[in-house]
């Protein structure tokens, strides 16, 4: 369950949206992010911290990133790399019917597990495409005026758009 944020540019008519949250099919969405960070997309500094840590866990939440500097922004994860406060005891952790040890991986890590169980081992910025500024997270106000990355005009979301 999450918002959405819903544009039409008032100059040049470009239709954009936003979906910060967990996606609806938030597990695929999770092992689809570790295994980009296995595979390098995220860069090699990364792919180490994440291949060298047991049970490695990320947020794969979408989050919108915005740049202070140019206004531009993306919707990505936050991919930083988080280990668990007490690895031995992960392999018992349950997951539906079955436990880690048994599915032979973590399935996924909520946002909550994160800050309760692990604790960061390596930190990601992102950084803007169009002017190489490490960007942050939008707040609730910059997702509601998120510039068209067509014309760069900033405009005003369209009454949210709840989704499950
Ligand atoms: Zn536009
Ligand atoms: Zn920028």
């Amino acid at each position: 369950m999450g918002q959405g944020y819903d544009y039409t540019c008032k100059k040049c008519k470009h239709k954009y949206s936003v979906f910060p949250g967990m996606g609806m099919l938030f597990p695929e969405q999770y092992r689809n992010t570790l295994a980009e960070i296995s595979e390098g997309k995220y860069g090699k500094e990364l792919q180490d911290a994440f291949n060298s840590t047991p049970y490695a866990a990320v947020d794969a939440e979408n989050v919108v990133y915005i740049c202070k500097e140019c206004g531009s922004w993306k919707q990505d994860k936050d991919v930083s790399i988080y280990a668990p406060n007490d690895p031995a005891s992960i392999p018992q952790k349950e997951y539906g019917i079955k436990t880690v040890a048994e599915w032979g991986y973590v399935p996924y890590v909520m946002r909550i597990d994160l800050d309760t169980e692990y604790h960061i081992v390596k930190r990601y910025y992102h950084h803007c495409s169009k002017c190489g500024k490490r960007m942050h997270k939008a707040s609730d106000n910059e997702l509601k005026n998120l510039q068209c990355p067509k014309c760069g005009c900033k405009n005003q979301s369209n009454a949210g758009i709840m989704w499950d």
